[in-house]
């Protein structure tokens, strides 16, 4: 296993492998609260809707209680004008057959009066056991009788017939008025439709979180909810918060792990790139210097006759010393570079000069390898402000890649123009390209792309980020342009002035 994938698995395991189980925790506790919430939230609706229930039932047992003391009187009067929801008082023998009804009944309430023996005989039961049970029936839409059987006599059986529509709107709305307050929205539905009969507050059927059943009144239920926002929509709320935070934090880890790992991973490349950059440059020194070694040996022995052979000698030592001192200097200059020490000089600098004065330097070099060099200046170049040795180094760079990469066709253009906002300096080569996805990679200091000429073409990795530093620190850019197999041109865009 690579250290790369190492370095993953750990920062996995102990950065996003605890964030992500400390998050399905955190959901599933905040769930819990929640459910808490609910519960309690319901618990204590369930109370409100009791309390309705208990209060519709101590008013309807009031009735009955005072049905029952005006029995032996048969005046009803005064408990139907003093109760607007109740419509009359029908007074009759268990097996109803001798009905009196105050002030009056039609027919079909005694009809289905008449249809609830089976009824009037639970209830005959539940008196014998000493508890007056109410029993609602429903009668028509608009009325419904509660049956009820008086205490003083197990023989008769009373029917208390109801508005219903008044009951909700007087009995029961004034009651459900008085708890709800600000705090809650009560209503009535009726069961079948789930139409709202009576509201507290105008509401939405959909809206109520709970409903029960009316013990006194059949079909019709209470509902309920809060005021505003309820418990329920707030914890709601809140859980989708928590949510939205644990996975914005999730992905902040994440993304934090991602760019430990990439710094980890560019370290690593780095320290990987620094170790065959000490190979490298070791190499590097060491050719030019046993050639040197060598050749003055030779010279020093005089064991080289002629004077052609003697200057062809001399000619290699210098070549590469100037190799050495190039090599030095772009160490020393890239050391400079990192520690921003760097200065530049700008002096007016006629490019084509310089240009002139580096390819110079290769000529020994060119003629060996048989390089066919081209060159292209433009005579009316203006002068720019530039640092001159600076350029010189960077064009060095530039030209010592060409013949290092060049492959197998050894050409070489160098070219000044006029650009768009200053001059363009190019150098071109036939050699072997480099491929688009290395092309910005390249300047990374140490970078070098693993062809098969790495091995044979030495280098330190360092020229192109030094040949960029110089251009950056003029205001200028370098492209490339280049095709695999076919060569590279890399041009330098330099303005004119630096002010
Ligand atoms: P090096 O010392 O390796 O030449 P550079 O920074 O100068 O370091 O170049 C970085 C890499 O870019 C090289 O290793 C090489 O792979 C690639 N490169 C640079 N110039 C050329 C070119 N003219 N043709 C092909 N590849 C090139």
């Amino acid at each position: 296993m690579n250290n790369t994938r190492k370095i993953f698995i750990v920062l996995t395991l102990i950065v996003l492998l605890p964030a992500l189980f400390y998050s399905v925790y955190e959901i599933s506790s905040l769930n819990d609260a929640e459910e808490m919430i609910s519960q309690l939230y319901e618990r204590q609706m369930d109370a409100v809707l009791f309390s309705v229930n208990q209060y519709l039932l101590d008013v309807v047992s009031g009735w009955a209680t005072q049905i029952e003391n005006a029995l032996p009187s048969n005046d009803f009067d005064r408990i139907v004008r003093s109760n607007s929801s109740i419509l009359s008082v029908i007074v009759s023998d268990t097996a109803v057959s001798k009905l009196r009804a105050f002030p009056s009944a039609p027919q079909e309430h005694i009809r289905q009066l008449r249809q609830q023996k089976d009824r009037i005989e639970k209830l005959i039961r539940y008196q014998t056991a000493s508890y007056r049970k109410l029993e609602p029936v429903i009668d028509t839409d608009s009325t419904m009788i509660i049956l009820f059987i008086p205490s003083s006599s197990t023989a008769t059986v009373v029917g208390i017939i109801v508005d219903t529509d008044r009951f909700i709107a007087d009995v029961v709305g004034r009651k459900l008025t008085d708890i709800a307050q600000n705090d809650f929205v009560i209503a009535v539905v009726r069961g079948a439709s789930g139409n709202i009969a009576f509201a507290t507050s105008p509401v939405g059927e959909r809206e109520m979180s709970q409903q029960r059943p009316l013990w006194i009144f059949p079909d019709h239920a209470v509902r309920i909810r809060l005021q505003g926002t309820t418990i329920q929509e707030a914890a709601n709320e809140r859980f989708a918060k928590n949510i939205v935070l644990i996975l914005l934090m999730d992905a902040v880890l994440i993304l934090g792990a991602w760019f430990v790992f990439r710094m980890i991973r560019r370290e690593m490349e780095l320290v990987a790139l620094k170790s065959d950059f000490v190979s490298n440059v070791s190499h590097e020194l060491r050719t030019p210097l046993s050639l040197i070694r060598m050749f003055a040996e030779t010279l020093e022995m005089g064991r080289v006759k002629t004077e052609t052979k003697k200057k062809e000698y001399y000619g290699i030592i210098l070549h590469e010393t100037e190799r050495l001192t190039r090599l030095i200097n772009n160490i020393l200059n890239f050391s400079r570079m990192e520690s921003r020490s760097r200065k530049y000089h700008f002096r007016s600098t006629d490019i084509n000069n310089v240009a002139a004065s580096v390819l110079a330097v290769y000529s020994y070099q060119f003629e060996q390898l048989h390089f066919a060099v081209e060159t292209s200046f433009d005579p009316k170049l203006p002068p720019i402000d530039a640092d001159e040795e600076a350029i010189a180094e960077a064009l060095h760079n530039l030209v010592d890649n060409a013949i290092k990469y060049s492959g197998g066709e050894k050409f070489l253009r160098l070219a000044t123009q006029r650009g768009d906002r200053g001059i363009v300096l190019s150098v071109s080569d036939r050699g072997i390209g480099i491929p688009a996805e290395h092309r910005t990679k390249i300047f990374e200091k140490f970078y070098r792309i693993s062809h098969g000429l790495v091995h044979t073409a030495k280098g330190s990795g360092l020229g192109l980020a030094i040949v960029q530093h110089i251009v950056q620190s003029h205001r200028g850019t370098i492209t490339i342009e280049s095709t695999e197999g076919k060569g590279s041109t890399f041009s330098i865009h330099l303005p004119l002035t630096q002010t």
